[in-house]
């Protein structure tokens, strides 16, 4: 898959003739084929948020938290830019889970987060999707049935940040956070590393203020924490911004994804 990478990578920064253009497109497409080709018929057995190779944990023994929240681009979202302001002078480093949605009804904003140095942009999916290769459904939400609709689920939107930004995402975390064991595979060979979380943050920002910060008093060294950036009028932010403080006085420190997951 390392050609599929380096294929996608030279395209977008190497000014290529136009028939290095046609033989590196063709390159891609000829992976993007035989990844889908790989993953048409297989049998999954397994449906869950805690799949192997599913990272839900830093690999490290060090006191530090990755705090991680998604913008789902469902029908009545936004973003909580006072939890996103705060975030920054406070020095506390996040990575955005943003849909393509998401992106698509905000765009200056995105622009705006992308730009933001504490901020880590990373993919979301491109309709929010569970990710299956069999259409497995949950919480009344349809996965994807095969292995080119998770190909489009989650390549559509790792191209599309990186036209915005100027860098590829590294990570995956899909709809619901939910995945089957091919699912897993196949994103490992389209060349992202799929990520769940191990603190339930704010339970799709429906926890109140409380229960935000009782969840996230249980973390320990390595945690990836889950939240939401996209609902400003749910008590996430109120929460976060009482807790996380205690955390850092406790002798946490906040990282990216992308400082401890290679
Ligand atoms: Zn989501």
């Amino acid at each position: 898959m390392k050609k599929f990478l380096v294929a996608v990578s030279l395209f977008s920064v190497v000014a290529c003739s136009r028939e290095n253009v046609a033989v590196l497109e063709k390159g891609v497409k000829n992976e993007k084929i035989s990844v889908i080709e790989k993953y048409s018929n297989v049998k999954p057995n397994k449906w869950s948020e805690d799949i192997s190779g599913v990272v839900k944990k830093l690999p490290t023994t060090e006191k530090v938290l990755a705090l991680t929240l998604d913008a789902c681009g469902s029908k009545n979202d936004s973003l909580d830019e006072d939890l996103i302001e705060f975030l920054g002078k406070n020095q506390i480093p996040v990575t955005l889970f943003i849909n393509y949605r998401w992106i698509q009804k905000y765009p200056e904003k995105f622009e705006k987060l992308s730009k933001s140095p504490w901020i880590e942009i990373e993919n979301h999916g491109y309709s929010h999707v569970p990710a299956s290769l069999n259409g497995r459904s949950i919480y009344g939400i349809k996965g994807t049935s095969n292995s080119k609709e998770l190909f489009d689920e989650v390549v559509i939107n790792a191209d599309y940040i990186e036209n915005i930004t100027g860098r590829r995402p590294k990570f995956y975390r899909s709809g619901t956070a939910y995945y089957d064991e091919y699912a897993v595979k196949q994103i490992y060979d389209m060349g992202f590393i799929p990520v769940g979380f191990n603190i339930l943050g704010d339970a799709g920002a429906t926890y109140s203020a409380d229960q935000v910060k009782a969840a996230l008093l249980k973390s320990k060294a390595g945690d990836i924490i889950i939240a939401h950036a996209n609902h400003p009028e749910k008590q996430t932010g109120k929460g976060l911004k009482s807790v996380l403080p205690l955390l850092k006085a406790q002798g946490y420190r906040f990282v990216k994804l992308e400082d401890y997951l290679k």
